[in-house]
């Protein structure tokens, strides 16, 4: 029989895992993988808002992906996806197009801006790693505006959205402002951070008592955190807020930074591609499969499955993006095979933990409250955990937290 095709879009999280597992359970002979990617590097999306605050320098969390490819079993091609032609089985890419037997679509999530005005000109999502680094170039020019022009509204950052992105930004952030006005030469009582925050309760889905300790924390680092209150419009120079009950006049907060973490949406391509979706996310089968496209897989931050737990959808979140590739493999390895059973995917959460900055975090692992260094010192086992999987020992020595060598 000819050799089956496999293409895969995105070398994140759901992409690269699938990929790895592939080929160790393929032989070169048995399949062509294809893998394709924007960049010629993998980044820790979860490590984003360590360099956007200024903690990390951009190269420490990307590598490149063909360090943890099998050339003999994989082709990487670097190129944008524009569209999916899903009918023709082919992936029209900035330059050319390929055509596939099975593909894979992990391509991870964009800003949501809730079609809020302003918010593509001003307001700065941590998406990848060239973004994290215009997050933090900018607000070291603001900080260098201010020494200049004196003007408070240089130094006051708002964030919008208090979910776990605002929440580890901000535990960095405020880590990082006592070295920003060493670096500007300015008072730190001038420094306004302010977390603007449309849900009444802080951190809702999280157990009260950790939720309480982040809140607490990150107002004794000087957070301002306005609950049950909207970003209404951005500006250039401040945002628009306003009670989300209407209970007051929106109005304007003077401001030169606007971080957006309010959530994600599926990567446009798969609205452009006509994928039925909700909020750029497609519903997949059990077996990560589209409906009706049963040679086209789906996970990460582009689909969803419902936990039947609560009848919502799974967050997006890279631990799951994670799990499914390994399904999603195996999968791939059936239909190669001409194994019809294709196995469902089982979410094994292994619970949440949110960073508070470098030596801080709260988090439930495997039903056990952790906060403080704890906590931290779980986050970075997380973090490394993540490499080790994709990459193996010599990946974690090489990108890892914990410094072996050093
Ligand atoms: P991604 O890992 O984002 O990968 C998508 C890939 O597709 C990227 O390589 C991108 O370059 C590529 N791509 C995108 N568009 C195109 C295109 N058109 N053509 C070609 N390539 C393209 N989750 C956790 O579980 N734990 C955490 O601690 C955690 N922390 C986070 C911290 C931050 C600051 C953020 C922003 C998110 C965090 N998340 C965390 C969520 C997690 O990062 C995502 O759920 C995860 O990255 C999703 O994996 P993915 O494979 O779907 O997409
Ligand atoms: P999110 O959806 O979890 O949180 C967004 C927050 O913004 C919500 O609290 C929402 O009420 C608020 N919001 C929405 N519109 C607003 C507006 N107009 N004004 C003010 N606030 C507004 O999004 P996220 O934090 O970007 O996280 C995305 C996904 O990534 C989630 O699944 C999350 O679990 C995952 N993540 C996980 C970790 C971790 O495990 N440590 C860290 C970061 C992200």
């Amino acid at each position: 029989a000819l050799k089956k095709k496999i293409v895969v879009l995105g070398a994140g999280y759901g992409g690269l895992m699938t990929v790895t597992r592939l080929q160790k359970q393929l032989k070169a002979q048995e399949a062509e993988i294809i893998l394709i990617n924007k960049h010629h590097y993998h980044y820790e999306t979860t490590w984003l808002h360590e360099v956007s605050a200024g903690t990390l320098e951009p190269e420490r969390v990307r590598y490149d992906i063909k360090r943890v490819l099998n050339r003999n079993k994989v082709t990487f091609i670097e190129g944008e996806v524009q569209v999916i032609k899903k009918d023709e089985h082919k992936v029209i890419l900035d330059q050319g197009e390929i055509t596939y037997d099975y593909l894979v679509v992990a391509l991870g999530s964009n800003s949501e801006t809730f079609g809020i005005e302003g918010l593509k000109d001003y307001g700065l999502a941590i998406t990848d790693v060239n973004a994290a680094r215009r997050i933090r170039e900018h607000i070291e020019q603001q900080f260098a505006m201010y020494t200049k022009e004196q003007n408070e509204k240089y130094v006051t950052i708002v964030v919008g959205g208090a979910g776990f992105t605002g929440i580890e930004f901000l535990g960095e952030l405020t880590n990082q402002i006592p070295n920003l006005c060493e670096k500007y030469n300015i008072p730190q009582e001038s420094i306004r951070i302010i977390c603007v925050e449309a849900g009444s309760v802080f951190l809702p889905q999280f157990d009260r008592e950790l939720a309480d300790y982040a809140l607490s924390y990150l107002e004794h680092k000087g957070v301002q955190f306005y609950l049950g209150t909207m970003v209404q419009k951005a500006l250039k120079d401040g945002v628009i807020i306003g009670k989300k009950n209407g209970e007051e006049e929106p109005y304007k907060i003077e401001a030169g930074t606007l971080i957006w973490s309010a959530g994600v949406r599926g990567n446009s391509v798969i609205v452009n591609s006509g994928f039925e979706h909700i909020r750029g996310r497609v519903e997949v089968n059990l077996d990560l499969t589209v409906p009706g496209y049963p040679n086209i897989f789906m996970i990460g931050d582009c689909s969803y499955i419902i936990n039947k737990e609560n009848n919502r959808p799974y967050p997006p979140t890279a631990q799951i993006a994670m799990q499914q590739g390994v399904t999603c493999a195996r999968n791939l390895v059936k239909l190669v095979k001409g194994q019809a059973d294709l196995e469902d995917f089982v979410f094994d959460d292994k619970g949440t933990v949110c960073s508070l900055g470098e030596d801080n975090a709260i988090g439930v692992v495997y039903g056990k409250k952790l906060k403080g260094t704890t906590a931290s010192v779980m986050k970075k086992v997380v973090d490394d955990r993540a490499l080790f999987l994709i990459g193996g020992t010599s990946l974690v020595l090489k990108k890892g937290k914990f410094k072996f060598f050093s």
